[in-house]
């Protein structure tokens, strides 16, 4: 399975995230108190192996997903809970994407996934060009 054309995401996070509405949903919560978690887009992930698809056909959400997912599963809050162990191909997980920026530098953006109901928290800078939001770049930040 590859993307379509030109296409950064697959067809599941186009559906999802990237649809425009949901998308700005995401936004929204650019300026805000950023402390307020029921703020932002939430929906359920793919199963673990249409997300292992997705990346694997160059997908950029996919892989943050991924990524994003071993991580919660190694840091869960209940270390009862914490695995390396890959996930079951079925598996889902709620997520809430949130995009934040700081008055002190409001050219800079972040970007803030939150898996599960530990709402493991990762972010990312987002790089934008100029200010212009037509080409991102990220890269994980250590802060929240
Ligand atoms: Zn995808």
């Amino acid at each position: 399975m590859g993307l379509r054309n030109g296409s950064l995401v697959c067809d599941n996070c186009r559906k999802t995230l990237f649809e425009f509405s949901n998308f700005q949903q995401a936004l929204k919560v650019l300026d805000l108190d950023g402390s307020d978690l029921s703020r932002g887009y939430t929906y359920n992930t793919p199963t673990w192996k249409e997300i292992d698809d997705g990346e694997n056909a160059g997908c950029n959400w996919c892989d943050f997903l991924w990524g994003d997912i071993l991580e919660y599963r190694k840091s869960r809050l209940d270390k009862h809970l914490r695995t390396e162990d890959t996930p079951p191909e079925d598996e889902t997980w709620k997520i809430t994407v949130r995009f934040r920026r700081r008055k002190e530098s409001p050219h800079n953006m972040t970007l803030h996934t939150y898996i599960g109901d530990d709402f493991f928290p990762n972010g990312y800078a987002v790089h934008t060009n100029h200010g212009m939001w037509t080409h991102w770049s990220f890269s994980r930040c250590a802060d929240e």
